[in-house]
């Protein structure tokens, strides 16, 4: 069964990383949710999408230039009375919960990774008995690197289309494999069966990210890749029980 991953925990059904949509995702019948990390000025591990507040806030500033206070106030958009949140607390409320983690890495402002972040990130999730649910994603085989040296938990290689297109699909499974990365994920518009197939005769698995439409989600579903990101987690989770009914019938 293609799994479900809730994406910053189901942006356009309950808002943009907000704790209403972490907790709305904890109790969903899917298998993932998706977040980003930043630190903060003093030392907190913040889950927030971008590496400033300015887009989907009405704070501003890089998370890293600022306390977890000064992160704590920012109102996210759309959000009623919903704030960032830290690392810590989005592990208490998945304590219970049979959603598992798929924790991304995101660059600072610059586009570099962050120094010394992603032992920190682990050590934490550790702390809180959540490293054994977590898989990690990233953009960046930097960061997707130093995941390998602090943790044997699975990772997944996120694709941009500019870097598919670019390599081309048969040196995407080159540098995943050179770098021992098992998994890797395409926009859903720019997978296909075919890529597919070369990424899984490879030995890699396949997934899909931003599939947040009723045609991009039946997609991932035909398809049927391992895993998807969405922001319509409801959505698709109804999509899908469409699927298993049909085939079941
Ligand atoms: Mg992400």
């Amino acid at each position: 069964m293609t799994r479900i991953a809730s994406h910053r925990g189901g942006t356009l059904d309950y808002g943009d990383s907000t704790p209403f949509g972490f907790r709305a995702t904890a109790a969903l019948p899917l298998e993932e949710v998706e977040f980003d990390l930043h630190p903060s000025r003093d030392g907190a591990i913040m889950v927030h999408h971008d590496a400033t507040l300015d887009r989907t806030t009405d704070g501003s500033g890089a998370l890293a230039h600022l306390t977890e206070a000064d992160i704590r106030a920012a109102s996210i958009n759309y959000g009623v009375d919903q704030h960032p949140i830290s690392l810590k607390e989005l592990c208490a409320i998945y304590q219970h919960s049979t959603v598992s983690f798929r924790c991304e890495f995101k660059p600072d402002q610059n586009g570099a990774p962050y120094p010394n972040f992603v032992p920190k990130v682990i050590e934490e999730l550790s702390r809180n008995a959540m490293l054994e649910r977590t898989g990690f994603s990233s953009f960046l085989i930097a960061n997707l690197d130093e995941i390998k040296r602090h943790t044997s938990r699975p990772c997944l290689w996120l694709v941009s289309p500019a870097v598919q297109k670019q390599l081309g699909i048969s040196t995407v499974v080159e540098v995943a494999k050179r770098h021992g990365i098992p998994e890797i994920g395409l926009n859903i518009d720019h997978a296909n069966e075919a890529l597919m197939q070369q990424v899984t005769d490879a030995g890699l698995g396949f997934g899909c990210w931003a599939a947040h439409t009723q045609t991009q989600i039946t997609k991932a579903l035909s398809m049927q890749v391992k895993v998807f990101t969405t922001d319509r987690p409801n959505l698709a989770i109804a999509l899908r029980n469409t699927f298993i009914q049909e085939a079941a019938s």
